[in-house]
């Protein structure tokens, strides 16, 4: 079996050029055809010795993931589905705004965790993504926007680990690929700009924050163990009090000086005034002097068999300002892309069942909220992606 260049961080493929008897400075050059220049081919790589682009072709390859769609959203947010094989698909969100583009990627096919509220979840976990599967979702998105967009310039600013899968149990083939994304003759990413999102895998929270300290959000949902238990199941293995503390540890590592939790918003089961005391209690007595945190609301995307509701905007806008008014600053998330199916917790990446989307799309354009904004006193609408 031949070697896909996109499975390798800068230190991997440092190594495998060693194999083939191959400097360092080899590497580099290498590195940056690929992640720089979006190149999937040894003979356009002109400064390389041609005795190596000659060699390379035998040894290994640049394979992208096949794409089976893409679709446009009237908000200019794309989503593409890409094929990993044995009738799986994972999807990849762009959500451009003004100062900045977004890229939401998906680290596996399907999800074991099993969130009640989650599409994704709800479909089951078929398996880990590859280094290279995950790369590939940024490597395709970018090199096609810069066509598309006809930029000089990077075009993804930031990226987001929040689309379908729970990162952090599939630490493995994550930690190479946040470092190429943070690496200077790849994506070069500031560690601020990167972002993995967790329902709360503990033991990894910790290694993350000695490895490769990237912003953090933490999905949270339920501000008691009772309620977070029956929303996440990951719950009964690592209790609120536990997943507190591992944010405590993971602040003096971070690149921001806050962890961003996230709590989506469902009628009726997590969105009363008293939850929304109990999570600033929560939030502000931990340890004895709390975590210092700003929280995110994300209205509840409704799909189909989910059995549940998106809290009606008179519920999200209350709750918020119960956490603004007792001093943590709260958010609500802009939904985007939602026409296309994008939004967060949509990503279902169902390939064999896209004679369902239209049916989704009728009943979503009945339920959905409209898009909700600042909360209370609260600052602008965070604008860090949303998938
Ligand atoms: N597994 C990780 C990252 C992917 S989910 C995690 O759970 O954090 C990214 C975010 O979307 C999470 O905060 C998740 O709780 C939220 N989400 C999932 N389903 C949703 C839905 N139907 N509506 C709104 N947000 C949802
Ligand atoms: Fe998995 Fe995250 Fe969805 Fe939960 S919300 S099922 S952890 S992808």
């Amino acid at each position: 079996m031949t070697v896909n260049l996109l499975d390798f961080d800068l230190e991997g493929l440092t190594a495998f050029c060693e194999q083939l008897g191959e400097k360092r400075f080899r590497a580099v050059q290498l590195f940056r055809w690929i992640h720089q220049k979006g190149a999937s081919r040894f003979d356009e790589m002109t400064d390389l010795a041609k005795s190596l682009r000659e060699k390379l072709p035998s040894v290994c390859t640049i394979t992208p993931l096949p794409v089976l769609s893409r679709q446009d959203s009237a908000d200019g947010t794309i989503k593409w589905l890409f094929d990993v094989g044995d009738g799986n698909a994972v999807e990849t969100v762009f959500i451009p705004e003004d100062d900045r583009g977004t890229l939401c990627v998906s680290s596996q096919a399907g999800c074991a965790v099993g969130c009640r509220f989650c599409s994704t979840g709800h479909q089951g976990f078929s398996r880990n993504l590859s280094t290279g599967e995950i790369l590939a979702q940024l490597w395709y998105a970018e090199h096609f926007l810069r066509r598309h967009l006809n930029s000089p310039e990077r075009v993804i600013t930031n990226v987001v680990m929040m689309g379908m899968g729970e990162p952090l149990q599939n630490y493995g083939a994550l930690l190479p690929a946040l470092r190429t994304m943070l690496d200077d003759h790849a994506y070069g990413l500031s560690r601020r700009r990167l972002t993995v999102s967790t329902s709360g895998v503990v033991p990894f929270m910790d290694r993350l924050a000695q490895d490769c300290p990237v912003a953090l959000a933490v999905s949270l949902h339920a501000p008691n163990d009772a309620l977070r238990d029956s929303l996440v199941p990951l719950n009964r293995k690592y209790p609120i009090a536990e997943l507190l503390d591992a944010c405590l540890r993971y602040l003096p590592a971070a690149p921001r000086d806050f962890i961003t939790f996230e709590y989506c918003m469902l009628d009726g089961v997590n969105d009363q005034p008293e939850h929304a005391q109990q999570l600033l209690d929560l939030v502000r007595r931990h340890g004895g002097r709390g975590v210092p945190c700003k929280i995110n609301l994300i209205p509840f995307n409704p799909f189909p068999d989910s059995g549940l509701r998106c809290s009606p905007r008179a519920a999200v806008l209350r709750f918020g300002q119960v956490l603004n008014e007792g001093g943590v600053v709260t958010t609500v998330r802009k939904t985007r892309g939602d026409d296309i199916d994008a939004a967060c917790g949509q990503l279902a990446g169902d390939v064999l069942d896209r004679t369902n989307a239209a049916k989704r799309l009728a009943q979503r354009r009945q339920t959905i909220e409209q898009p909700v904004r600042v909360v209370g006193r609260g600052p602008a609408p965070v604008k860090e992606g949303q998938a």
